[in-house]
């Protein structure tokens, strides 16, 4: 009689304190999840270290893009230890493409306070992991539950879309308090020793079946338990959604200075976007400036060199999660290698390729590579059609 009640409540009752999902929809979680599992890399153990790097990585990385970063990460660093030990830029090397770099800088931290306060050991309450440098409140309890099997659920994007549809919560779920009630709803029914199950369970349940825009309630385990699909004619209407704001886009320009074979390139501030990793001059273009004026006026506002003639490479596009850039590349020659500043150097294209780079600028390395063997032996810029 009870949930017959549940499916009948007004929507402002719902969610009240104490409440929690039928226990017949967590044991059809485990039961599906138990053939549904993807192998991804990072379940291939309960190894605590390997569950921290991968939550770490999907923060900001989509599950089918974050194994190969994840695969090469664990095997240059296989444990916390190895991570405390090395220097920041092999750190920011190996996650080189993963993006959003502070992660990684923020990991190799955290590692060295494991070493430094914890035996080289994750410690195993959510409070101790929060404390970590990178580790909020989600990462805290992804890593309590998947690792150590805590009573408790990481509420991400997924996890906050299922939990609202089989509640048929029609509040905004972008407020906390909200979250919280939902949160601590499915703490309330996880089954008793399967928390890691559970959580990994109703993941995998967001990303595959209850899909934020057309949910595939036909193949859904939990459809007799899900109020949104029994009470909804559109169950995917739910949770209601907050706009997220366009991307911005900039548009910039760079200077590829050349010298014989070496090219100019410079390390980015540690603290800010994309810190500490090695790019090319250039900046933004300002309004109503012609790119290869840009790149002329940036070089020498950035490193006070005044070059001739600058030849265009092309146009480089990239998508970061949270604005896209269009850079205007152009070579130009140095007359000569003038003692660069700290954080510059003077290095070859392979050289080059050895350092932690942001994926723009690999782009940029892949067509100044592209363009050397048409290149050799003329004048720059009468091969390849640029922009400006
Ligand atoms: S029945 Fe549909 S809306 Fe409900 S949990 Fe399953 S897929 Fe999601």
């Amino acid at each position: 009689m009870r949930l017959v009640r549940q499916f009948t409540r007004a929507p402002e009752r719902r969610g009240r304190v104490g409440e929690r999902f039928r226990p017949e929809i967590a044991r059809a979680v485990l039961a599906w999840f138990r053939h549904a599992r993807r192998p991804l890399p990072w379940r291939a153990s309960r190894d605590p270290y390997r569950i921290w790097v991968a939550e770490v990585l999907l923060q900001q990385t989509r599950v089918e893009q974050a194994a190969p970063y994840f695969e090469r990460f664990v095997r240059r660093f296989p444990d916390v230890a190895s991570l405390a030990r090395a220097p920041t830029q092999q750190v920011l090397k190996a996650w080189e493409g993963a993006g959003y770099y502070a992660r990684a800088r923020r990991l190799r931290q955290a590692a060295g306070i494991l070493v430094r306060e914890h035996g080289g050991a994750l410690p195993r309450t959510v409070d101790a992991l929060e404390r970590l440098p990178g580790v909020g409140a989600y990462t805290a309890r992804a890593i309590g539950a998947l690792a150590f099997d805590l009573p408790v659920v990481p509420l991400d994007a997924n996890v906050l879309r299922v939990a609202a549809r089989w509640a048929r919560e029609e509040r905004d779920v972008g407020r906390r308090a909200v979250q919280e009630e939902l949160r601590a709803r499915l703490e309330r029914s996880i089954p008793s020793g399967a928390s890691g199950a559970f959580a990994e369970g109703l993941m995998e349940l967001g990303e595959l079946v209850c899909r934020p825009r057309r949910p595939r309630c036909d193949a859904c385990p939990v459809a007799f338990g899900c109020r949104a699909y029994r009470e909804l004619a559109a169950p995917g209407r739910l949770p209601r959604s907050t706009r997220r704001p366009a991307r911005p886009h900039v548009r910039a320009a760079v200077v590829a200075l050349r010298h014989g074979s070496r090219w100019l390139v410079q390390r980015r501030p540690a603290g800010g976007l994309l810190g500490g990793l090695w790019e090319f001059p250039g900046g933004k273009l300002e309004r109503g400036e012609r790119p290869v004026d840009a790149a002329r006026r940036e070089l020498r506002e950035e490193t006070g060199v005044a070059v001739g003639r600058l030849a265009p490479v092309g146009v480089v596009r990239h998508g970061y999660s949270h604005f896209t850039v269009e850079l205007h590349v152009f070579e130009g020659r140095a007359r000569a290698m003038s003692s660069p500043a700290r954080g510059r150097r003077w290095a070859t294209l392979a050289e080059i390729s050895r350092l932690p780079l942001p994926r723009a600028t690999g782009k940029i390395l892949g067509a100044l590579r592209a363009r050397r063997p048409r290149t050799h032996g003329r004048p720059p810029g009468r091969t390849s059609p640029g922009s400006r």
